[in-house]
């Protein structure tokens, strides 16, 4: 086994098990200190987990069978303290886009900026258009490179990534000149 990041064998065990993976276990490199899990979800895997995210959390116990509403809700509170540490970085007229945007909480609270979501889970989109003024995309790669973005959010998202610098190659070019990437 490598490194998904530098490639390289020289890993350790880093924990024996994880949650509803069988047989999955956490590895951390030695080399660029990068933790992961293996064995990985393939693409396909990985496309029905985030789209039906909403049962898994569930499952884990980490949402009862609350309405999206009260769901929304609760995430406006966190979104609210988020906003207050970032809101400095978004100006009038922001083209912003927020990947992992879940109900649209945090770009609910957008004044004036223009507001873009890459959110995989389908009723969390389809939820999240009443906040957002622009498009919704399932992911990232439907975007095309001609957009352009002067900010470029996520929350609790980055650690989902399976390829993070592929993934921030892909945030670059969407990127305008001066833009940023909020992480
Ligand atoms: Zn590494």
């Amino acid at each position: 086994m490598n490194c998904p990041n530098c490639k390289t064998n020289n890993i350790r065990l880093f924990h024996d098990s994880v949650w509803s993976i069988e047989n999955g276990k956490v590895y951390q490199c030695n080399e660029c200190t990068l933790t992961f899990i293996y064995p990985m979800m393939n693409e396909k895997e990985e496309r029905e987990f985030y789209k039906n995210f909403n049962e898994h959390v569930k499952a884990r116990g980490l949402a009862t069978g609350e309405s999206l509403e009260n769901y929304h809700n609760k995430s406006l509170m966190i979104a609210k303290e988020r906003m207050d540490i970032v809101s400095k970085y978004f100006v009038d007229k922001s083209k912003v886009l927020e990947v992992g945007s879940s109900t649209g909480a945090f770009l609910s609270l957008l004044q004036n900026c223009d507001t873009s979501a890459v959110e995989p889970s389908d009723d969390n989109r389809e939820f999240s258009k009443q906040f957002i003024t622009n498009k919704t995309y399932s992911l990232i790669e439907e975007i095309s490179e001609s957009e352009k973005f002067d900010i470029i959010c996520m929350f609790h998202v980055f650690e989902h990534i399976k390829e993070p610098a592929k993934f921030l190659d892909n945030c670059k070019k969407l990127l305008k000149n001066n833009g940023i990437i909020l992480i």
